[in-house]
């Protein structure tokens, strides 16, 4: 079953989707992720392109998958002791309709092709449910930050910034960062460009506060995703006042996703990264969460000396932390951590809502399970929109040559979270339940299309 309102109702269209998919599939073999992300999408929009014979003509479903195009380059550069080494590196462009190219840079082991073009994918959809004028694109490299000197992250970062300074620029493409990359490899990258272009300007977002950063940037996305969490409860009359929550993750969106839950009342009880999770049934606080962030943004060392300090606490080695009951899991580490048997186990033990701080942390089976039981589902790509929204803002901050107050930027990512939850109500309704997924995916949809249509065949 699929999650398209239709679809899902009568089966409308689910023809019409494996014979895209298959398609798809052959056109890009081997590239699973990035078939994953389509299909979830192409459930959603297909009764919409059936219904619309001027997007059949135009093959805009086929153009939309297709990137406009991939960057792919070598980065050479030497480590301490002086040894070569080269990582592959990528910038995909995947859709220019709306505006100039926006999109995070990951460094992890793991990155590769199709793991880049699934998230240039769900990037396109996210920039537009934004409202604000940015088409989608993501980049990075197989290059792993941890275990390097900061002498080694630089000369990287400047390596790989020698290459990509051609392909990108205010106007045409604006990268931020994402897992891997943070103010260290932003700042790195951005002294890269002003040295090689010799201009200050707004081509990297994400920068620090002192050479053109917006307030609340590094918060953006978690905490984003928790009003976009409160919006869903917000909708039914309840709120996330008391819930317990199992967030995932302890690097960027999940430390500011649970920094903000703390401050609207509710209780974390887990954390994660790569090494294993952290359960404090007491709930973590703000002055664990400072030492939480000791560990990850200053230390940068696993979190397993977390129940050393605070007892009561359990350190779990190697494991995910969603056999944990709990009322709200928050997934914000990586793709495809929550499988369809981890979300058996979150609903039997009642959740009521999941909301996606990571980008695709759901496998396709498992966001199945969420829809058809009807719980509060909050995908991805409109409940981490927070961050390339206030991403957005520092563009318009840089081209006005402002620095916009805290306050202000917090008050427009409020109300940009709350649009997105609205446009993904106003699209998923679905009888007297709203489905976020279908939402979101005709959401975002529409206006790329749109834009493709009118544009003619370019
Ligand atoms: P960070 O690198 O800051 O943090 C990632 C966290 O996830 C770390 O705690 C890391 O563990 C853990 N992690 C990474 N890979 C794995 C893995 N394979 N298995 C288990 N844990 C893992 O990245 P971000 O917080 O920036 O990004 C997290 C997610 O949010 C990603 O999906 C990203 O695409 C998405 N996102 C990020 C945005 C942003 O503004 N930064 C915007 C929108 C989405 P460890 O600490 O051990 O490395």
């Amino acid at each position: 079953m699929g999650f398209g309102e239709d679809a899902a109702m009568n089966g409308r269209g689910s023809k019409e989707v494996e014979d895209f998919m298959s398609g798809l599939i052959k056109r890009n073999p081997g590239e699973t992720e990035f078939h994953q992300a389509v299909q979830e999408v192409v459930e959603s929009v297909m009764p919409v392109v059936l219904d619309n014979e001027e997007y059949r003509k135009a093959q805009i479903l086929e153009r939309m998958t297709e990137p406009d195009r991939i960057i792919i380059f070598r980065v050479t550069w030497e480590t301490d002791d002086g040894c070569i080494r080269a990582n592959r590196a990528w910038r995909i462009q995947f859709n220019g309709a709306i505006g100039p190219y926006k999109g995070g840079l990951r460094f992890h082991p793991s990155v590769n092709q199709s793991v880049l073009k699934f998230l240039g994918f769900e990037q396109t959809f996210k920039n537009s449910l934004t409202g604000l004028p940015m088409g989608g694109a993501k980049g990075g490299a197989n290059f792993n930050p941890k275990g390097k000197s900061d002498r080694e992250v630089m000369r990287f970062c400047q390596s790989l910034m020698t290459e990509l300074h051609r392909h990108v620029g205010e106007h045409t493409d604006v990268p931020a960062g994402d897992i891997g990359v943070g103010p260290r490899e932003i700042s790195y990258l951005f002294g890269q460009y002003k040295r090689l272009e010799n201009r200050h300007t707004g081509v990297l977002t994400g920068k620090g506060l002192s050479f053109g950063g917006s307030h609340l940037r590094k918060e953006a996305t978690g905490y984003g995703c928790v009003i976009f969490c409160q919006s869903m409860f917000e909708e039914r009359g309840d709120s996330i006042e008391g819930k317990r929550i199992s967030v995932s993750g302890a690097g960027n969106v999940a430390i500011y996703a649970v920094e903000k839950a703390i401050a609207l009342g509710a209780k974390v009880i887990t954390m994660s990264d790569s090494t294993g999770f952290i359960h404090d049934p007491d709930g973590i606080d703000e002055d664990k969460l400072t030492f939480i962030k000791l560990l990850k943004e200053r230390k940068r060392v696993s979190l397993e000396g977390y129940p050393d300090k605070y007892s009561g606490a359990s350190y779990h080695a190697g494991k995910r932390p969603w056999a944990v009951a709990t009322d709200i899991a928050m997934p914000c580490a990586t793709q495809n951590e929550i499988s369809g048997e981890d979300a058996r186990e979150l609903l039997g033990n009642g959740v009521q809502a999941v909301c996606e701080g990571a980008n695709m942390p759901t496998e396709l089976d498992a966001a199945h399970a969420f829809v058809e039981a009807g719980i509060l589902y909050g995908p991805a790509k409109a409940a981490n929109a927070g961050g390339v929204a206030v991403s957005g803002l520092e563009q318009t901050q840089n081209a006005e040559r402002r620095v916009w107050k805290a306050e202000r930027v917090e008050s427009e990512l409020s109300t940009i979270m709350k649009s997105i939850h609205d446009k993904c109500v106003e699209h998923g309704r679905d009888g007297d339940r709203i489905n976020y997924v279908t939402g979101a995916n005709i959401g975002g949809f529409l206006k790329v299309a749109e834009a493709m249509r009118s544009y003619g065949a370019v």
